[in-house]
């Protein structure tokens, strides 16, 4: 039977890449957009009924609960839900304002909370199901000038290792992925010395792709990773944690 995702920023980069490989894998894949009306259009014009976009703000918990219903109704049962869209910034820590700390752990960690939990209504009632947070090499290790990033993503982290013990008996699994610094419109922002700066620190001698992202979530989704819960698996080429 043909398998259901849900991705959450599903437009481009990362996420992007992710329903493409969905798609390629067999699934059907409802994703979501925020301003990236028109990359979504496009999608649906390319995969047709193998995919649906949602308009959605992942930081409106209600918005959250309705196009979660909607997709269960219209469009099939969610098997698999990726956690994966989210903001970056970069700060000096005592410049960070109310506001921008706010935003990014609503973004960030409640998000995924919002989602998560709109979903497992429906995986806790059929006893299956996998959820995918995308993390950050920064919420494992910590980045300077991006603690409200790293403290969301490490938050993220933490949810996933709780979160798999409490729903592991519902036969639901939960696992992050963490990458490094992979190419897309968040980190187009480095100049290429910087670039060239962390492909330096990164032992496989390169910038990560969307695609290598995509992989790993694509194992994550998979029967292959049905004994796998709780764990956060790295995708950095190797950067030192
Ligand atoms: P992009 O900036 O290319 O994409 C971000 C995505 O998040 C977009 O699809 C955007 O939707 C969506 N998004 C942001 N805010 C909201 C919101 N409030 N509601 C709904 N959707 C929202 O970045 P990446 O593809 O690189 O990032 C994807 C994930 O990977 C993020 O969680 C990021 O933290 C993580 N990550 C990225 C790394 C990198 O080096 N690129 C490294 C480690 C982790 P839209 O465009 O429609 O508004």
């Amino acid at each position: 039977m043909t398998k259901i995702a849900l991705v959450t920023g599903g437009a481009k980069g990362i996420g992007a890449a992710i329903v493409k490989r969905l798609i390629n894998d067999g699934y059907k894949v409802a994703f979501t957009f925020n301003h990236s009306e028109e990359k979504a259009q496009n999608f649906v014009n390319e995969f047709g009924e193998k995919c649906k976009a949602y308009k959605l703000d992942i930081t409106d918990s209600t918005a959250v609960n309705e196009a979660v219903d909607d997709i269960e109704k219209t469009f099939g049962k969610i098997d698999v839900l990726v956690n994966n869209a989210g903001i970056a910034e970069q700060s000096l820590f005592t410049d960070i304002s109310d506001e921008m700390w706010h935003k990014m752990i609503e973004t960030d960690l409640s998000g995924a909370f919002y989602c998560s939990r709109a979903v497992l209504k429906y995986m806790i009632n059929r006893k299956s199901g996998k959820i995918i947070n995308i993390s950050s090499i920064w919420g494992e290790i910590g980045g300077s000038c991006e603690v409200h990033y790293s403290a969301a993503k490490a938050g993220l982290i933490g949810m996933t290792k709780a979160l798999a013990k409490e729903v592991g008996l519902s036969g639901i699994t939960v696992n992050s992925v963490s990458p490094g610094v992979i190419l897309t419109d968040m980190t187009r922002c480095f100049d290429s010395d910087t670039m060239d700066e962390l492909k330096g620190e990164t032992p496989l001698n390169r910038i990560g792709t969307p695609e290598d992202v995509a992989g790993a979530v694509a194992f994550l989704a998979s029967s292959d990773a049905d004994f796998i819960t709780g764990q956060d698996l790295a995708v950095n080429g190797g950067m030192s944690i």
